[in-house]
């Protein structure tokens, strides 16, 4: 009886190792991919050399099925068999573990291979982002198991390795002045108090927003998008990337005054000098608007309201723009103040900008700005633009409430606002005066 399955692949080296970055490598050997039931897929290398014309299939297409009766696929096949084989044997027997026993170690990536593929799928804007993710990663990695990340294999990163990691830094809190290399001492004697995963703690969230940057290294998005070929060998970490979040306190962990002042005195250096700016700073800061509402806004939306200048945000399929819950969300109106009523008057096109092209326009708002804001704000802010935001509902949030939070930034369910939100008591006074 035949049990399990494998097919034959042909594995690409990471992107950011070619030579050339449009003539993909591969790696010499056939790998196996071996799927027993109810177990992971594996992939396995069967040191069984791929021959040149094998090599030479284009990348989308897989030489085992394109050139099946290949000679240099005979010896792979016959290796994958007698490897299915036995183990279909250990797992008819039930002993599964034994399999990791067995013959090769699995292949999965390094961290570091894992980081080189990350950092090299990811578009320029975007790798300040990934750069933080990866360091939060091997932070994580290094301050648990005491050893460099990056020749670490992917299978450290376990729900083992992550509470451990929780649980040294909520000691680190506790016990000022330990370094890592004794709390992990500690932790391995056991005398390290237990993790608290049912009270708000101070910390928490910082705990809660490494864990976040570094599962976006190997979670589905950056499978999907980033890793290239190696996210179809990474293992699917399940417990490393469901683990719960800590609870932490929200509503009250403020922006530092200092960088709330600093961001306050950016915008009004805008007010003065670039008056294009301001006004995208103040529709987001202010009103509470995304970063792309506020590049999408035309004349034609601002209404009369008794007697005061509106502007509406809804749908506008006669300028290609919908709401981001398009058919759930309502519209939203905002008052407009006068210093921007006088910036505004009389525009009929875009009101951000309208001398710039599409580019121009969209630079300016994520490139330009965002880049001063970052000077600002430090680079623990993830989005530069929707920190914005996240000031304008949060102000709105400690003033008002959720309701009337969720309301301001549109959001279809309060809880969206909650999540979000809630935990910046950003106010930034007088932006928009
Ligand atoms: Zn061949």
């Amino acid at each position: 009886m035949k049990i399990g399955d494998y097919s034959l692949r042909r594995q690409p080296k990471p992107r950011s190792r070619w030579a050339d970055p449009h003539r993909p490598e591969y790696y010499p050997a056939w790998t196996v991919r071996l799927q027993l039931p109810a177990r992971p897929r594996r992939d396995v290398s069967s040191k069984v050399p791929i021959c040149e014309l094998c090599l030479a299939v284009p990348q989308k297409m897989n030489p085992a099925k394109e050139r099946p009766r290949c000679r240099c696929q005979g010896p792979a096949r016959k290796w994958a068999d007698e490897r299915l084989r036995a183990e279909g044997r250990l797992w008819r027997e039930g002993r599964v573990d034994a399999l990791r026993g067995l013959g090769e170690r699995s292949t999965s990536p390094s961290i570091g291979a894992l980081f080189d593929a990350y950092e090299g799928g990811m578009p320029a804007r975007m790798q300040a982002g990934a750069r933080r993710n990866m360091a939060a990663l091997a932070a994580i990695v290094e301050q648990t198991t005491g050893k460099a990340a990056r020749p670490q294999s992917v299978d450290v990163l376990t729900k083992r390795l992550a509470l451990d990691w929780m649980q040294i830094r909520q000691a680190a809190r506790d016990l000022p002045g330990r370094t890592d290399r004794e709390l992990r001492a500690m932790l391995a004697a056991g005398d390290l108090q237990a993790l608290q995963t049912d009270v708000p703690l101070a910390g928490n969230a910082t705990i809660n927003s490494m864990l976040t940057k570094a599962r976006a290294v190997v979670g589905r998005k950056a499978r999907t998008y980033y890793l290239g070929d190696l996210g179809d060998r990474l293992p699917p970490l399940t417990g490393f990337l469901q683990l719960s979040r800590l609870p932490a306190k929200v509503g009250h962990q403020a922006l530092p005054e200092e960088t709330a002042a600093a961001l306050v005195a950016l915008g009004e250096r805008w007010k003065k000098s670039e008056p294009e700016k301001w006004l995208a700073f103040a529709m987001m800061a202010g009103m509470g608007l995304r970063p792309s509402e506020a590049l999408a806004a035309r004349g034609h939306w601002l209404e009369e309201i008794d007697g005061q200048p509106v502007l509406v945000v809804k749908n506008r399929p006669e300028d290609g723009f919908w709401l981001k819950a398009r058919a759930k969300a309502r519209a939203r109106r905002y008052a407009v103040p006068p210093a921007m009523q006088a910036l505004v008057r009389g525009r009929e096109g875009f009101l951000v900008a309208p001398g710039l092209s599409k580019t121009g326009r969209s630079n300016l708002v994520y490139r330009t700005m965002s880049g001063e804001i970052r000077k600002v704000v430090g680079d623990d802010v993830k989005d530069t633009n929707y920190l914005l935001r996240k000031a304008a509902g949060s102000a709105e949030y400690t003033e008002k409430g959720k309701e009337a939070a969720a309301a301001r930034l549109g959001h279809a369910s309060s809880d969206t606002t909650e999540r979000h939100y809630a935990d910046y008591d950003a106010v930034l006074p007088c932006l928009v005066g």
